[in-house]
């Protein structure tokens, strides 16, 4: 830190992002939940040959892809706001939605960024524990008066909680904003976005990092009524108004006309997900039952950094936290079937090597 550092921001842990490999023709790359297929053709065609040229700024409305991606809902391309990947409306979230009254809540295992931008924003915040089966419980957010953050899926868990139970949570804070992180909904989750007629606390937030395999591209959207909108567009106006680059834009609307292929090849990552837990759970691991593009997994065969280790060793790469309930699991995204099968073939090496 230089001495011209701003005292504001000294104490600031910044989030660690996963470990983005230069050699990637030789690693399997399981750390950051992308996907492990490059977009589509036509998609990509699609951006190239329609983006704004780039001496020109890029549409600060986001027209096209807003109305592209209401479509997809059935809702109003005014109850939708495209974003620099989901984490800029997170940080947006706690900007516009917190304050010395509305100080904030989420579970104490889940997206660390929600604590790093909490800090940022000078935000105090809960952090709920998850019951002894890892799950979020709503109980714990009943009536508790604070602008409360949920992924659903929950990472790095993968497991949900029902919109039955989000409603509930909804309506017993009606004076609080309720954002649900729906990064990998698109895995065998439940949308919340048809609740945002009915409920104007409710900000839905997605991404296209990890199901539209744009992580690079850095796009994401927001859902919610048009007053909580405007005033997301109030603090996106008042840093970045061009925060969505013209390329990834006219990509992401290219990706939401060829969307069938898109959701299809995440039902296969869905079932290369479940074939992998299974075969884990042969080996003598419990893996949480995952609705996500990762599974959770623990062994007491081998300690979770020491497997973390070995798989690096051999240039597959995982993800271990070193959070104290949580340090026996390695968390692992789904590739493609023939990735996992090389993963599963040396996580039976690195058992038997013992
Ligand atoms: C990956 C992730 C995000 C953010 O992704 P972006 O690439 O910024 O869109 C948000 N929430 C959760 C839970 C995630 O895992």
């Amino acid at each position: 830190m230089s001495r011209f550092f701003s005292s504001r921001y000294e104490s600031l842990e910044p989030y660690t992002p996963g470990e983005q490999p230069k050699n990637l023709s030789e690693v399997i790359k399981l750390n950051t939940n992308e996907s492990p297929y490059p977009p589509l053709k036509e998609a990509m065609e699609y951006g190239f040959n329609t983006a704004r040229p780039l001496n020109l700024y890029s549409d600060p409305e986001c027209v096209e892809l807003r109305t592209e991606m209401a479509k997809k809902y059935g809702i109003k391309p005014s109850q939708v706001v495209a974003v620099n990947g989901s984490d800029e409306i997170l940080n947006f979230s706690f900007m516009a939605f917190c304050d010395d009254r509305n100080t904030a809540a989420f579970p104490d295992i889940t997206y660390g960024f929600y604590k790093v931008f909490a800090d940022f924003n000078h935000v105090r915040y809960e952090e709920i524990p998850l019951d002894k089966d890892f799950k979020v419980d709503f109980r714990d957010y009943l009536g508790i008066n604070k602008t409360i953050f949920i992924a659903n899926p929950n990472a790095p868990t993968g497991l949900t909680i029902s919109l039955s139970e989000i409603e509930e949570i909804l309506k017993s804070n009606p004076d609080n904003v309720v954002i649900i992180d729906e990064a990998y909904v698109d895995f065998g989750g439940e949308s919340a976005v048809k609740l945002i007629d009915t409920y104007k606390n409710l900000l839905v937030t997605q991404t296209f990092s990890k199901s539209r395999s744009m992580a690079g591209g850095r796009l994401g959207f927001g859902f919610a009524c048009e007053e909580l909108i405007s005033d997301i567009n109030r603090i996106r106006f008042s840093t970045n108004p061009y925060n969505v680059n013209a390329m990834t834009m006219a990509v992401g609307v290219g990706t939401l006309k060829n969307d069938d292929y898109y959701m299809e090849k995440c039902r296969e990552i869905a079932a290369t997900r479940d074939y992998t837990r299974e075969e884990l759970i042969k080996m003598g691991f419990s893996v949480i039952p995952s609705k996500a593009n990762f599974i959770f997994a623990e062994t007491d065969r081998i300690d979770g950094e020491v497997l973390y280790n070995r798989l690096r060793e051999r240039n597959i790469l995982t993800r271990h936290f070193k959070n104290e309930r949580i340090r026996n699991f390695v968390r692992i995204s789904i590739g493609t079937k023939e990735q996992m099968a090389r993963f599963l073939l040396a996580v039976k090496e690195i058992l038997e090597e013992k």
